[in-house]
């Protein structure tokens, strides 16, 4: 496995790989959820490339840039564990040279959910992510669940900008008592995490309920807020009901929708959600 930082000894390494290569972007402090991407790159392409970089300009001035978790030596056991063919560990000069001035927006899709709450956020997101495609050049690029509207933005720049490839989204991967794994996760303490299980609890209630006959929004809407207020330690930020291509909020009876959530344990932020319908 090739570790690099320099971009130009990147684009060398990739290539010099066979096609088709996968590619999996992260911000590294590796867990289950990450590795389930790398296992479904690996499962699909001939190879595998890792972007392990804490991205600055998806961080508001008041989020965890500086706090946010990283053990490189572990994370690059686990991609040469995996079979990892390449792993980019570029500086922030390396991405954002001085003078850097070019940004890359999707605009209706990145307001409302996470994008009302951080507005930066997605346009961060999308930039980096397109100078990861031109840097790797991969023929698929590998996305979680977990973050179900950055998946969205993401798909909608690709198609948009005529990127050459195939963004696949993966699953949710959970720890066993429903918690869906985040890097964040390790800001918990033993009492906030108990705690935060009131995110997957409050999804599986409107699973029930979807499974049991309910499909008016607003009915579903507050069994996931009756579930989010029992936990005293639980600060929501958001929750919203809607359609899952669109993001448009959804009111009166549904098919299909999107569940999503931001609650903060503490001063921890964990987001969560699930779709409630066809897939
Ligand atoms: P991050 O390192 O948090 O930026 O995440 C990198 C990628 O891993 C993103 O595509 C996330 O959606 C995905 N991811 C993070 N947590 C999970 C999880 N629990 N299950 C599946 N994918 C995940």
């Amino acid at each position: 496995m090739k570790v690099v930082a320099p971009l130009d000894e990147l684009r060398q390494i990739c290539s010099e790989l066979p096609d088709p290569l996968g590619l999996v972007p992260t911000m590294g402090f590796l867990h289950e959820g990450h590795l389930s991407l790398v296992r479904a790159a690996k499962s699909a392409s001939a190879s595998v490339g890792v972007s392990i970089f804490v991205n600055p300009t998806q961080f508001a001035p008041s989020e965890d840039l500086g706090a946010y978790p990283s053990d490189l030596e572990r994370d690059l056991a686990m991609l040469e564990a995996e079979g990892v063919d390449v792993v980019w560990t570029p500086t922030a000069e390396e991405v954002y040279p001085v003078g850097f001035q070019t940004w890359v927006s999707v605009e209706e899709l990145a307001r409302p959910l996470e994008g009302s709450m951080r507005p930066e956020h997605f346009r961060g997101v999308t930039t980096v992510v397109a100078k990861l495609f031109l840097a790797f050049k991969p023929q698929s690029a590998y996305f979680g669940q977990k973050d179900a509207q950055q998946a969205l933005v993401i798909k909608r720049m690709v198609h948009d900008l005529n990127f050459p490839l195939e963004v696949v989204v993966c699953p949710i991967v959970r720890e066993p008592d429903g918690l869906a794994m985040s890097s964040r996760n390790t800001y918990l303490n033993p009492e906030q995490r108990k705690a935060a299980l009131v995110l997957s609890r409050s999804l599986k209630a409107a699973e029930s309920a979807f499974t049991d006959g309910e499909r008016q929004a607003e009915a579903l809407r507050q069994v996931v807020d009756d579930v989010l207020e029992s936990e005293p330690l639980a600060r929501v930020q958001y929750v919203s009901l809607a359609d899952p291509d669109t993001l448009q909020e959804s009111s009166g009876p549904i098919e299909r929708c999107l569940v999503s959530m931001a609650v903060y344990v503490g001063k921890t932020r964990l987001i969560d959600n699930t779709i409630l319908g066809a897939l």
